[in-house]
């Protein structure tokens, strides 16, 4: 009772804003390296049956290609912390897509950069970037990373992206293993101080093969009323129903919808790598194609009387 009445608040307020209107973002993911070791994430270093691959760069823009011709006008680019990437490399994917499709935004998702780097790739053409803080709790923060990692370079990363001229997308896992109530209460407040014009979050699910295999999976529930509480203290943010709250509920992203999200992000990675880019166990849509995908999706908003949209959907207010 009290979760529909925060439900339908958080509807209501995305309606106003976006009516029913849902953007889609298609998300390439290039590389299954990481040279990070979190100990949440199926592709970390030392997992040692992780199947890894890297896309060309040809083979990155034969995705946009065909995304493209599906209506898409945002293209995700996101892999592991991958250093075969380096800005030489990714320089020239960024000016390629930026000079072919003039009329769509790039976001990029290569985890902690260099200021330098960050602003090289902006200049190179992309709009956006999104980088999960994961946890603002310092000490759940140092429980999920080894001590390579730091929270402080983390939030320093999104501070510099703000201020090269991103739009930038934060967000963390909903129920990941210690996670406090209040620790949560950190990652709102990191959230309303940042201010992200991009909010993701979806449930934590576990990975068979890290150190937090057998652990609990985070809930539908408790990602709904976090996606309901975003959407309401930021009407104008923008909110994806994550391939994670599908994987977790054959519904989960039209629930996702109804709580408040306002994006979907279909894969339109290369059907031969995407059971390689296992972040978690079961992950949905890994195999089917882009189109199928699409549609899939179309069918899925249809059904809640929602449209997937031919737009870029910049963050204004
Ligand atoms: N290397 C990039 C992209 C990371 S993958 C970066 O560092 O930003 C994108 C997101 O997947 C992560 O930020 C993390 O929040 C999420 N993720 C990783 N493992 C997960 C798991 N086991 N369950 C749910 N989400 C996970």
């Amino acid at each position: 009772m009290m979760n529909e009445l925060l439900f339908r608040t958080a509807r209501n307020v995305a309606q106003e804003v976006f009516g029913n209107r849902i953007y889609k973002r298609g998300l390439i993911e290039f590389s299954s390296y990481c040279k990070n070791d979190c100990y949440y994430c199926g592709i970390r270093r030392s997992n040692q049956s992780a199947d890894r691959y890297r896309l060309t760069k040809d083979q990155i823009l034969s995705c946009c290609e065909s995304g493209y011709r599906l209506g898409f006008r945002t293209f995700v680019l996101q892999g592991g912390e991958d250093p075969y990437y380096s800005d030489e490399r990714m320089l020239p994917i960024v000016s390629e897509i930026r000079e072919k499709y003039p009329d769509c935004a790039i976001t990029l998702s290569l985890g902690e950069r260099s200021y330098e780097s960050y602003k090289r790739l902006f200049e190179a053409g992309a709009n956006r970037y999104l980088l999960r803080h994961e946890a603002a709790d310092p000490n759940l923060y140092r429980k999920l990373h080894p001590e390579k990692m730091s929270l402080e370079n983390r939030e320093e990363c999104l501070w510099n992206l703000k201020d090269i001229g991103y739009q930038v997308g934060t967000g963390f896992m909903v129920g990941v293993p210690g996670q406090t109530e209040e620790a949560l209460q950190e990652d709102i407040a990191f959230i309303r101080k940042l201010c992200p014009e991009m909010i993701g979050i979806g449930p934590y699910i576990n990975h068979k093969d890290t150190p937090l295999a057998g652990e609990k999976n985070g809930t539908l529930e408790q990602t709904l009323k976090l996606l309901a509480i975003f959407r309401i203290m930021f009407p104008h943010a923008l909110i994806p129903a994550t391939t994670a709250l599908g994987t977790i509920h054959p519904r989960g992203r039209e629930m996702g919808i109804m709580a408040g999200a306002n994006v979907v992000m279909p894969n339109l990675s290369p059907v031969d790598v995407r059971k390689k880019y296992l972040l978690y166990d079961n992950k949905i849509c890994t195999g089917e194609e882009a189109a199928e995908c699409q549609h899939c999706l179309q069918r899925r908003m249809e059904s809640i009387g929602y449209q997937l949209v031919e737009d870029r959907g910049d963050y204004h207010v």
